[in-house]
């Protein structure tokens, strides 16, 4: 998978590609990921990229030349022929519709995503009509600039490409992942403990332990280190429940919930 990073801060990216999982995912040449320095596509001595907003008010906008001829640059269809199933070309914005873990998993299907990162007041609408198939903001809070978002896109998306992950169920069954137990269990059912009856299904994760045993006068709660599979399974499902209830009580209502998790949450309640 591709992903092309148009921004005026190229640089940015450098420590972000440079570490971990996305640094692997490349190296191993499961994704690319390309900055293309919107500067690069001025045409004046001071290589301008913004201008004062028509209508007055506040900041600058970010010109609709340089931005138009950079995505044109990148040899990705235009708008009207884009296939959406391949490509997609993605406006950060504090005003775009929510990037969520399900519309990670849309993402991470298609073969090469195009990140346009504003700046000051935003880019000119212009560029969004013409080459935008979609506006998407990290969250309700106004950042400086889209590269952080792009970099939160591009990390959730990647880390859901079949092979980025070593355990291709450590996706499937985190926070948010849908658990639809599409993966075998670790273990392949050798008595190893199946993740799918106790993580996810719309839940946060459950809390993770190691060692040592005690730290700072917490012990690791017994059940984990007692090789029960049934009752550590059990302790994993009422924590997630827990969690989830405590953090985001809104995940409840859209989650896979047995009689056993209702009980459970009734009793919390
Ligand atoms: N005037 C804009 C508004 O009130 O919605 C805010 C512009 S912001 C200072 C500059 C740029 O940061 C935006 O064009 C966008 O690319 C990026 N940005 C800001 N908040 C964002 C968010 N929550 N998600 C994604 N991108 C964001």
């Amino acid at each position: 998978m591709r992903f092309d990073i148009i921004t005026i801060f190229p640089d940015f990216f450098t420590g972000i590609f440079g570490h971990g999982v996305m640094k692997r995912a490349m190296a191993h040449g499961l994704i690319e990921a390309h900055t293309h320095d919107l500067r690069g596509f001025t045409h004046d001595r001071h290589r301008t990229v913004d201008d004062r907003p028509f209508g007055g008010g506040e900041g600058m906008v970010l010109k609709p030349e340089p931005m138009m001829d950079a995505v044109e640059s990148l040899g990705i269809a235009a708008k009207a022929e884009r296939d959406p199933s391949r490509e997609t070309v993605v406006l950060l914005s504090a005003q775009g519709s929510r990037f969520t873990q399900p519309v990670a998993r849309e993402l991470s299907r298609l073969e090469r995503v195009v990140l346009l990162c504003g700046r000051y007041e935003g880019v000119d609408e212009r560029v969004n009509e013409l080459a935008c198939d979609r506006e998407l903001s990290i969250g309700d809070y106004v950042l400086s600039g889209g590269e952080l978002g792009a970099a939160v896109i591009i990390d959730a998306v990647m880390r859901l490409i079949p092979g980025v992950l070593g355990n291709q169920d450590s996706s499937a069954y985190e926070s948010f992942g849908d658990g639809d137990e599409q993966f075998p269990a670790p273990g392949g059912g050798s008595g190893e403990v199946p993740r799918s009856t106790h993580g996810s299904g719309g839940l946060l994760d459950y809390p993770h332990y190691t060692r040592p045993p005690e730290f700072r006068g917490l012990a690791v709660p017994e059940v984990l280190a007692g090789g029960d599979h049934a009752a550590i399974r059990k302790w994993r499902r009422e924590r997630a429940l827990e969690k989830t209830l405590r953090n985001r009580p809104d995940l409840l209502e859209k989650a896979a919930l047995s009689k056993e998790d209702k009980a459970f949450l009734d009793k919390l309640r």
